[in-house]
């Protein structure tokens, strides 16, 4: 669902999302953040992990999930939103579905592998149990504009250093052409 207009909460609590997103993109990660809010209060929060723990599963909401859990000590979110700056995955939405969060914010769609309104709509799908209430677009543009320069400055490292390996070996090989040793 796409609103024309959000609180300046809500917005809030996404600006949240994006402080965590920043949180991975300054150590190399893809920057996705995410927060949990109970009655007007954050209790969970986290940003994308998956290179520095070697762990498939540490995508922000599972780290946001988790650290909701630890403090309600409750696997049940209920009464509990989930702001997350990129639509969730399949395995986010699965753990979206099992501790029954009743409402996701999200910013920028993911056509790659959104699992809410891109590939699949699975928190709205009727064959399951729980149900999520879902609004889409919460700034959006600051959500996107970070996956985007992320991507893009990965593109350029990988250039330069296809570059530089490249002027090494002609380098390597001009030196053994000049060599006296070499007959
Ligand atoms: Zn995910």
């Amino acid at each position: 669902m796409r609103q024309m207009t959000y609180s300046s909460k809500e917005q809030h609590y996404m600006q949240e999302a994006l402080f965590e997103a920043d949180q991975a993109g300054i150590i190399g990660e893809v920057p996705i953040g995410a927060v949990i809010v109970h009655h007007d209060q954050i209790i969970g929060r986290g940003h994308n992990l998956r290179e520095h723990a070697n762990d498939a599963t540490l995508h922000a909401e599972i780290r946001a999930i988790e650290e909701a859990c630890a403090t309600l000590n409750s696997w049940r979110l209920e009464d509990c939103q989930l702001y997350v700056t990129i639509e969730p995955c399949l395995m986010c939405s699965g753990a979206i579905i099992n501790s029954r969060i009743p409402t996701v914010y999200y910013g920028a769609r993911d056509p790659k592998a959104g699992a809410v309104d891109s590939l699949y709509q699975t928190l709205t799908d009727d064959r399951l149990n729980h149900r999520v209430t879902v609004y889409e677009g919460l700034l959006a543009k600051e959500s996107g504009e970070r996956m985007v320069g992320f991507f893009k400055a990965a593109r350029q490292r990988q250039k330069a250093a296809k570059k530089a390996r490249q002027a090494a070996k002609k380098a390597a090989a001009e030196k053994s052409l000049d060599s006296p040793e070499k007959s």
